[in-house]
């Protein structure tokens, strides 16, 4: 098997910021892959994201407008209730075959990953590429630990040769920027410009549902 990978980068995306965007590009060169930027409804594990999904697909449509390698799927949105990883990976595999699928994660949600709903399946799935972050903790729940263990590869050309169930680290450039910050600084009305792609700042109305 050698097709090109199919990689998933999901977050809330509250707002897209350019740590996003720098990993999720650095990661479509790295693994020479198609990377899909995919927002999640109601996430199960965090409070409700400040903008509606529909505020947060248009930023994310004016933040890829313009460049080849990141694109947006937003299925996760049409669903009711909580959007789980395992069920769109599930749904991914049947559309993809045996096509390989990376789960791209920031280093901080992935030693969240034994929190998730049945997280030891998405290696059925997909293989899971890690993004450094910086300020994360390294160390990794021991179940976590265990199982990334006999999964984990150096090379990329390993994740061409099967289609799921291996683990990456992926060494990208590391970028102190969370939507966090951002959502305190546009509260506080400062504008912190240069965190966010620049087209946001275009249309004033995409940052309304953080302004106070
Ligand atoms: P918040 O501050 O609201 O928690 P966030 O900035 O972490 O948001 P999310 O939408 O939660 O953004 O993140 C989606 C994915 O992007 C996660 O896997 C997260 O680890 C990763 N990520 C976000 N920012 C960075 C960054 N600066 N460097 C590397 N990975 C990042």
């Amino acid at each position: 098997m050698s097709s090109r990978p199919l990689a998933i980068f999901g977050g809330t995306f509250d707002p897209i910021h350019i740590g996003h965007l720098s990993v999720a590009w650095e990661a479509a060169e790295l693994l020479d892959a198609e990377v899909r930027l995919m927002p999640a409804n109601v996430p199960p594990h965090r409070p409700a994201p400040l903008a509606s999904a529909a505020e947060r697909v248009a930023m994310l449509r004016v933040a890829l407008a313009g460049q080849s390698r990141l694109a947006l799927d937003a299925r996760e949105l049409g669903r009711e209730g909580p959007s789980y990883t395992i069920d769109t990976l599930r749904e991914l595999r049947d559309e993809q075959g045996e096509r390989p699928l990376v789960l791209l994660l920031g280093a901080d949600a992935f030693a969240g990953l034994p929190g998730w709903h049945r997280w030891r399946e998405l290696f059925d799935c997909a293989h899971i590429g890690v993004l450094s972050r910086p300020g994360v903790d390294a160390v990794l729940p021991e179940a976590l630990a265990r199982e990334a263990a006999s999964r984990r590869v150096d090379d990329v050309a390993a994740l061409r040769t099967a289609s799921c169930g291996k683990l990456i680290e992926l060494a990208v450039t590391p970028l102190e920027v969370s939507a966090t910050r951002i959502r305190e600084l546009l509260a506080e009305g400062r504008d912190p410009r240069y965190l966010l792609p620049g087209g946001l700042f275009d249309d004033p109305a995409l940052l309304q549902p953080y302004r106070r």
